[in-house]
């Protein structure tokens, strides 16, 4: 059985996340989609929040789980029993620093293999930093992420603008 780890901070998670989710787990027999908890970026969810609001977003799709992480990502990969580490790209700007990283990854751990999937082409503009940076400016990103991440975006935004967080 081939089990596929789909690893990022997911700030929040967008359709672009959902559409190479959704493909990885029609090639693989099993998906954990892997949050990382300690990302070197500023973040605007925590991480229980970035976990459910993965849950939601893939309770049609039996093969795959999430689960949060603390450290190395091929660590991770190997304690889980993944053989594949899946990533998107979207720009060359994410294949220079995938390439640097899948070569890390490589010689941290040679029995994995890292498989990349080119994003979907209406969501290739979109990445969760450019998301946050215009909804904080009023925009409304209804279309570009999950219903019910809208909704998070909408309250989180409300709090952390009103003081509350
Ligand atoms: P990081 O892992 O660098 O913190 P993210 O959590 O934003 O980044 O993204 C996780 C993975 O999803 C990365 O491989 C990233 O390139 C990919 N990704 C992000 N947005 C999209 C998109 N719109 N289309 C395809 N892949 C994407």
């Amino acid at each position: 059985m081939t089990i596929a780890v789909y690893p990022g901070s997911f700030d929040p998670v967008t359709n672009g996340h959902l559409d190479i989710a959704q493909r990885a787990a029609a090639i693989f027999e099993e998906l954990i989609i892997a949050v990382y908890d300690r990302p070197l970026k500023d973040l605007l969810f925590n991480t229980k929040e970035r976990v459910e609001m993965w849950e939601k977003a893939i309770d049609d799709m039996p093969n795959v789980r999430i689960k949060p992480y603390p450290g190395l990502t091929v660590d991770f990969a190997r304690q889980v029993g993944a053989q594949v580490i899946v990533r998107g790209l979207r720009a060359s700007a994410d294949f220079d620093y995938e390439f640097d990283m899948a070569l890390m990854n490589k010689s941290l751990a040679p029995e994995l293999e890292m498989v990349y999937l080119v994003g979907k082409l209406e969501y290739l503009f979109v990445s969760s930093s450019r998301l946050k940076e215009v909804a904080i400016l009023g925009v409304d990103i209804g279309h570009l992420v999950p219903k019910h991440v809208a909704i998070a975006m909408r309250e989180k935004l409300r709090r952390v603008q009103g003081g509350l967080e």
